[in-house]
């Protein structure tokens, strides 16, 4: 395990976690280990006692940067074991065959479908064997920031308790009650930006020799233009599916399918294969949440020395990259490492934030943009001579010309860094490749010029083999 289990800058501290879904479990663990007298207190009962009340997406595509740091916790081989490759896209269009588009240059370079609940239990089970405590139905509530104390709620007996903390952890996710509590001390400067679109999950059930239905190694897109369904296998045989649609005010929205016979005729419409996989879409449709997406920003991170947020309780995103438990796991390494290094609870939490608030903005940013390409791009002319010549350019600049979706997915490049030499690579893509039918015909030696002088190659240390 290369991750510090001694106390670094600081003595052994009192340190209370807010949750207990993936980035406040792993942080338990870490911090933990390192000697910290630890309490996570969770809103929901133990999943492993009463099976996992999710009410999330139930399966996650974990990335390089991720599992690195699940890696560095000693825990990547364990994950790894009950997750699914997914080497790339396969996009199902309208019209036309399905076709594979590989998300790397080789089949090393994949992202990996988990079972959340199932990656909730694991991190769990880390935390408490590292030595934190877990306490369940226990919501907090209310924060007196004056006497260091806060109120916690069970949600099944409706007992309250206080408990004294020293500093507070806010890894309670998008609906944060710390920061709520916060907001009342120090202006955040929240601002949440919800996508006008929402989700809802069907499933694909395996074939019945127990296989999977359609290729397993794939994160399966059907690209609509203003909307989409996508599918992950789960190790099981079977795949999650999700539909991406407008809530309202748009053709065709969730308003406009109220009943699980207008959901029918819309797939019988828009996505007939995959309605062939889903014998149980009346039932889905009836039974299942439809959710929103929202990205949320925050100026401030912390209160002081008091409290600090991370994971979705600072900068909840939209899923389309894929990200935001990656990017919560970073959190997660960078807080670690900072309260290891400074004895100063406030300036640790400043260097924190200081750190990660820009890349959690970039991660933001190509979230959104993301939903665009999957929605829509993936299945248009341009784009496709674009990307041909993106991985071209990779092959001949390797390590140098990366794709943007690759330094995301399977690099540790800080994501503010792969948002800027993203942007300044898609410049040269769309140039280069504008009004050109084969890419056969670009100049490519003239494109390698401007490539060394404008790119330089990236840290040997943001390369991590996937
Ligand atoms: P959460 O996982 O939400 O955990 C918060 C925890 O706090 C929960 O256990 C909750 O019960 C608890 N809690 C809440 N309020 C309180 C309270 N008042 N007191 C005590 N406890 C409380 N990310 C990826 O990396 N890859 C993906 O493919 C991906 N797909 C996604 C698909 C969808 C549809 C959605 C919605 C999200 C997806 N994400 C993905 C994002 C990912 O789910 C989140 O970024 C991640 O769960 C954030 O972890 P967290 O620990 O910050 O928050």
């Amino acid at each position: 395990m290369s991750m510090r289990t001694a106390l670094g800058g600081s003595a052994r501290q009192r340190i209370t976690i807010m949750g207990g879904g993936l980035a406040g479990a792993l942080l338990a663990a870490l911090l933990a280990r390192r000697g910290h007298q630890v309490d996570v207190f969770e809103r929901r009962p133990d999943a492993r006692v009463r099976g996992y009340e999710g009410g999330r997406s139930i399966n996650l595509a974990l990335a390089a940067r991720g599992l690195a740091v699940l890696r560095e916790a000693g825990l990547g081989d364990a994950v790894l074991a009950q997750a699914v490759a997914m080497r790339g896209r396969m996009v199902h269009p309208r019209e036309g065959e399905t076709n594979f588009q590989p998300y790397g240059q080789s089949d090393r370079e994949c992202i990996w479908s988990v079972h959340r609940g199932r990656l909730n239990l694991l991190l769990l089970d880390a935390a408490e064997r590292a030595g934190a405590r877990l306490h369940f139905n226990q919501r907090l509530n209310y924060v007196d920031f004056t006497a260091k104390r806060a109120e916690l709620i069970n949600d099944h007996d409706h007992g309250a308790r206080w408990i004294d903390f020293d500093s507070l952890i806010g890894a309670d996710g998008a609906g944060s009650a710390l920061r709520s509590a916060m907001q009342r001390h120090v202006d955040l400067h929240e601002h949440f930006e919800p996508l006008g679109h929402g989700y809802k999950e069907l499933e694909i059930p395996p074939q019945v020799d127990g296989g999977f239905r359609i290729a397993r190694d794939a994160l399966h897109i059907w690209p609509r233009g203003g909307y989409m369904l996508i599918a992950l296998p789960n190790t099981e045989g079977t795949f999650t599916a999700t539909l991406f649609l407008a809530h309202q005010g748009a053709s065709p929205s969730f308003a406009e399918l109220p009943s699980a016979d207008s959901a029918r005729a819309f797939f019988e419409h828009e996505f007939p294969d995959a309605l062939a996989l889903m014998p149980g879409l009346a039932t889905d449709w009836a039974d299942n949440p439809t959710s929103g997406l929202a990205t949320l920003r925050l100026k401030r991170w912390h209160l002081d020395g008091r409290a600090v947020l991370l994971g979705d309780a600072a900068h909840a995103m939209v899923p389309f990259h894929g990200q935001g438990m990656n990017c919560a796991f970073e959190d997660v390494a960078a807080l670690d490492r900072l309260l290891g290094e400074r004895a100063d609870r406030g300036d640790a939490f400043a260097a924190f934030e200081a750190e990660r608030r820009p890349n959690a903005e970039a991660i933001q940013a190509m979230a959104l943009e993301n939903y665009i390409e999957m929605r829509d791009s993936v299945d248009n002319p341009d784009w496709r001579r674009q990307r041909a010549l993106e991985l071209l350019l990779a092959e001949r600049h390797p390590g140098r010309f990366v794709p943007r979706y690759s330094m995301v997915s399977f690099t540790r490049t800080p994501y503010a860094v792969a948002f800027e030499r993203g942007r300044w690579q898609r410049e040269l893509l769309v140039a280069a490749t504008s009004g050109v039918e084969d890419i056969a015909a670009i100049d490519l030696v003239a494109l390698d010029a401007r490539i060394a002088e404008g790119l330089a190659p990236l840290p040997a240390h943001w390369r991590v083999a996937a």
